[in-house]
C-alpha cells in the first residue's frame, strides 16, 4: 500500500484552497503536479549549476552537459530504447510529433501517398500531418473507434494499401482513457513495411514503457505530464530512420561544420537538437522518473486505478443522467462525462467553486468530439497523490452541481 500522506507531502500546491475549500486536482491528464525534489533539481540547476551545454572546457559547463546526458541515459532506461543516441530532447510531444512530420513526412511522403491516424488523436498528432498537406497531396485516413472508445482494429487493417507509408497512433486516449493496442497495430504496420509513430503523452506517466517490446520506431512523451517540469519532452526515433531523416530545425549544436558553402551536421542525436536545450529542465525530468520509480510505475497504476474504479462505479450509481465516454477494459485513470443535458462548462466552473479542478470542452481532440455527436465532455484525471476522499468530495460536489444545473 503506498503511503499517500506522505507523498502528498511532497506536493505544497495540493494544500491550497480554493474558494475557501481544499483543492482537489483532477486535472492531471492536462498536466500532474510537480514534487518538491523535482522543484528542488530546478532551483539547483539555477543556483548550482547554470552553464550551457556542450559548450564549454569550464567545470559549471563540464557538470550541467553531464547532467543532461545523464538524464538522456535515464530516459533511454526508462523506455527501454536500445541506445542513448535515439533519445532526442525537445520541448514535449508537440513538438516531437512535429518533428516526425517535418523531417520523415517532409523528406519521404510523396504527392498521392497515405498515413493513417486514429480518430481519437489528440490535435497534435493530427494538425502536423495536414501541415504537410500544404506542399504534399497527402491522404489521412482515420481509424474509427467503437462505442466503447476501443480502435476498430478490423477497419484499422483495412485502411492499408500500396500507398500507405505512415502510421501515428496515441498509446492512451487523453478523453476516453482507452489504451490502444499498440503491439498489435505497430506488427500490422510493420507487416506492410510502414513505419509507426506513438504519442505515449498519456501512457509514460502511467504504464512501463518498452519501446524494443512495442517494436516501436518513434515513441514521444511530455515531462510535465509525469510529474516533471514543463517544457521539456522526449522523441525516441530508430536509429535507422533517424539517421535517414534530415535535421528539422537549423542552428548551434546541431552542426559538424558551417560555412557558407556547405554545413554538415552532428552526429545523432544533436542533429536534432537545434540550439541551447532547456537543460535544466531536462535534468528534472531526470529527477521525475527517480520519483516515479522510487514508488514503482506499477504501484501509481494500481493506486490510480482503484480511484478510477471506485469513482467511476459511484458516478455510474449516484449522479442520474451521467454519460461516461471511454469504457474499454484496461483503460487509464480518465473519466470523460457529460450530466443529461447540462453544458460541461457550467458544471466545469460550479465544481470549480467547490475546489474540485476537472477539465472542461474538447481536450484538442475536436474529431473525437465530431465522431461522438457532442462539443466537449468533463474530465476527471488522477495521479498517484489523489485519495479515496478526494474522490468522495469530487462526487458530493458532482451530485451538487448536478441537482443545482437540473
Ligand atoms: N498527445 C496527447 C495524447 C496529449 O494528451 C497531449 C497533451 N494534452 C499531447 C499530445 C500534447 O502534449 P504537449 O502539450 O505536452 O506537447
Amino acid at each position: 500500500m503506498l503511503d499517500i500522506e506522505k507523498i502528498r507531502a511532497d506536493y505544497p500546491i495540493l494544500d491550497r484552497k480554493i474558494y475557501g475549500r481544499p483543492l482537489v486536482y483532477l486535472d492531471n491528464t492536462a498536466t500532474s503536479q510537480t514534487p518538491d525534489e523535482v522543484v528542488k533539481s530546478v532551483l539547483s540547476g539555477y543556483t548550482q549549476t547554470k552553464a550551457n551545454v556542450h559548450r564549454g572546457v569550464h567545470t559549471l559547463s563540464m557538470e550541467a552537459t553531464e547532467l543532461q546526458e545523464a538524464a538522456r541515459r535515464k530516459v533511454m532506461e526508462f523506455i527501454n530504447a536500445p541506445s542513448a543516441e535515439e533519445i532526442i530532447f525537445t520541448r514535449g510531444t508537440t513538438e516531437a510529433i512535429n518533428l516526425v512530420a517535418a523531417s520523415y513526412g517532409g523528406a519521404f511522403f510523396k504527392d498521392g501517398d497515405e498515413i493513417i491516424l486514429s480518430v481519437m488523436e489528440h490535435h497534435s498528432n493530427i494538425v502536423p500531418w495536414q501541415l504537410l498537406q500544404r506542399r504534399t497531396d497527402l491522404k489521412i485516413r482515420v481509424i474509427p473507434a467503437k462505442a466503447d472508445g476501443s480502435l476498430d482494429m478490423d477497419i484499422y487493417r483495412s485502411l492499408f494499401n500500396e500507398r500507405t507509408r505512415f502510421v501515428s497512433v496515441c498509446h492512451a486516449s487523453n478523453v476516453l482513457g482507452t489504451v490502444n493496442p499498440i503491439k498489435e497495430i505497430v506488427a500490422e504496420a510493420h507487416n506492410h513495411g510502414v513505419p509507426v509513430l506513438i504519442d505515449g503523452a498519456q501512457a509514460a506517466p502511467h504504464m512501463k514503457i518498452d519501446v524494443q517490446d512495442l517494436d516501436a520506431d518513434f515513441y514521444a512523451f511530455s515531462a510535465h505530464k509525469m510529474y516533471g517540469p514543463a517544457g521539456v519532452g522526449v522523441l525516441f526515433g530508430r536509429r535507422e530512420l533517424l539517421e535517414k531523416m534530415p535535421p528539422y530545425q537549423g542552428g548551434g549544436e546541431m552542426i559538424e561544420s558551417v560555412s557558407f558553402e556547405k554545413t554538415t551536421f552532428a552526429e545523432l542525436p544533436y542533429k536534432f537538437e537545434a540550439g541551447t536545450p532547456d537543460f535544466i529542465g531536462i535534468a528534472a525530468l531526470h529527477k521525475a522518473i527517480d520519483y516515479m520509480e522510487s514508488i514503482g510505475i506499477e504501484a501509481i497504476a494500481a493506486h490510480e486505478h482503484e480511484l478510477l474504479e471506485y469513482t467511476t462505479l459511484r458516478m455510474t450509481e449516484e449522479i442520474p443522467g451521467i454519460r461516461i465516454f471511454g469504457t474499454a477494459p484496461g483503460k487509464c485513470a480518465i473519466i470523460s462525462f457529460l450530466v443529461g443535458n447540462e453544458h460541461h462548462y457550467d458544471m466545469g466552473m460550479l465544481l470549480d467553486k467547490l475546489g474540485i479542478a476537472v477539465r472542461t470542452g474538447h481536450h484538442c481532440a475536436q474529431p473525437l468530439m465530431t465522431a461522438l455527436g457532442i462539443e466537449g465532455t468533463v474530465r476527471a484525471s488522477f495521479a498517484v497523490y489523489n485519495t479515496i476522499e478526494e474522490c468522495d468530495r469530487f462526487l458530493a460536489a458532482l451530485s451538487r452541481v448536478s441537482e443545482m444545473l437540473r
